[in-house]
């Protein structure tokens, strides 16, 4: 080889080792091309200790993941060598993940225990079928259990004719890994009663509204009562409840609307911020577990309420008014069961129907579903309303507002 033929190799190399070197702190792509520190560990996500049945499998990656600055694709694995599913006992296992280098590990407790509760069946106490009508005795009953995480439900039906009025038994049965079970023997009442009729050529349209819940102890006997009739209504509901009763209430084709997360009247009305940051936790409470944010709401006590000027002077005025630069419809009550603190079941359906008058083309019935004997007054109110020639809604986006006449603070 020539020396210049040499010289100019060398020069060539040279020149791309320093072009190189040149854009190496400049480009991310030669930056990650290049062995550079990757100082930043993975993140493990979700992790906590585990409780467990003996003999049950183990779902260890349920709900974990992992992310990281830099690595593209993780894999997580975990150390169960210690876990012995088959004996009680308090156990470690651990997570590991690592990117180019660095790893993360994380340490939890398995606990293994006998299992000798059976699980809880959780559903309304009395059901009721329109004659000769087909029915979802899944819908409204779910299995629970405090260390199997999906018992079984098994539903015989085999008891119950649909043809012929009368009361029938349908039993449920619940499993759990352990082998231990539960039963639930709920009375079926086959029948004819009136139908509610959205379609009916009628001007008189009801809203059934409850509030407060949803209440585990009286809500799905409610939804039996309105099934019987077809009738939708619409539940203004708070947070942290049931998430069950709540995806019940949808399924059933009621409407969900916003009454507060918390409907503490000294955090709501403290102030606008306090209001709407409230209002947008119960939001992402609904949306995780329904799939969706209602944008109707009901303020707590009312828009006419004076409570709210014991937290903040002046705030309904303004409040009132916000709503709707935040997208949201109220509904207020032109009439109501005043059922809270109400004594009997009889002293329900008086008081609403000493406040309503039957000329009026939409009535907005205030109730709440957390309270025992609204249920059974409902049993009386929905065939009485239906009779006078009413036909009950669901309040959705296109409802008309009603609001009271007044802001009192
Ligand atoms: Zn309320």
């Amino acid at each position: 080889m020539k020396l210049t033929t040499f010289l100019l190799i060398l020069i060539f190399v040279a020149s791309a080792f320093v072009i190189i070197l040149y854009v190496e702190p400049t480009t991310p792509m030669a930056k990650l091309n290049t062995t550079t520190n990757d100082t930043v560990p993975p993140e493990l996500h979700g992790i906590k200790d585990i409780v467990s049945a003996v003999g049950a499998p183990i779902d260890y990656f349920n709900g974990v993941s992992a992310s990281d600055d830099m690595a593209p694709e993780l894999i997580i694995t975990i150390d169960t060598g210690k876990v012995q599913v088959d004996r009680p006992g308090i156990y470690e296992a651990v997570y590991s993940v690592s990117d180019t280098q660095n790893v993360t590990t994380a340490a939890i407790t398995v606990t293994i225990l006998e299992d000798h509760t059976p699980p809880v069946i959780e559903g309304a106490n009395v059901l009721y079928v329109q004659k000769d009508c087909a029915f979802d005795f899944y819908l409204g009953f779910v299995a629970t259990d405090d260390l199997d995480p999906a018992p079984e439900l098994k539903i015989d039906t085999s008891r119950i004719n649909l043809s012929e009025a009368g009361v029938y038994d349908v039993i449920y049965q619940a499993y759990d890994q352990s082998g231990n079970t539960a039963t639930k023997k709920v009375p079926v009442h086959v029948g004819t009663w009136p139908k509610n009729d959205e379609n009916i050529d009628s001007r008189k349209t009801a809203y059934l509204t409850f509030d407060d819940g949803p209440s585990t102890e009286t809500t799905r006997d409610l939804l039996a009562i309105l099934a019987k009739y077809d009738v939708k209504a619409t539940f203004f509901v708070v947070g942290g409840t049931n998430e069950h009763i709540l995806k019940e209430i949808d399924q059933h084709g009621h409407a969900l609307g916003l009454h507060t997360y918390s409907h503490e009247y000294s955090i709501i009305y403290e102030s606008e911020d306090a209001f709407f940051e409230d209002m947008y936790r119960l939001e992402q409470y609904l949306l995780g577990i329904v799939g969706y944010a209602p944008q109707i709401m009901r303020f707590p006590a009312g828009s006419n309420n004076y409570v709210s000027g014991d937290y903040n002077q002046g705030l309904m005025t303004r409040l009132t008014k916000e709503v709707y630069q935040r997208g949201y419809r109220y509904y207020d009550w032109n009439c109501a069961t005043w059922d809270v603190g109400a004594a009997s079941v009889e002293e329900i359906v008086h008081n609403l129907k000493s406040s309503l008058r039957l000329d009026e083309e939409a009535l907005y019935i205030g109730a709440h579903d957390t309270v025992h004997h609204t249920i059974a007054a409902m049993d009386s109110i929905i065939p009485y309303l239906l009779e006078k020639g009413y036909h009950f809604k669901i309040i959705d986006e296109k409802t008309p507002e009603y609001h009271f006449y007044e802001i009192n603070n």
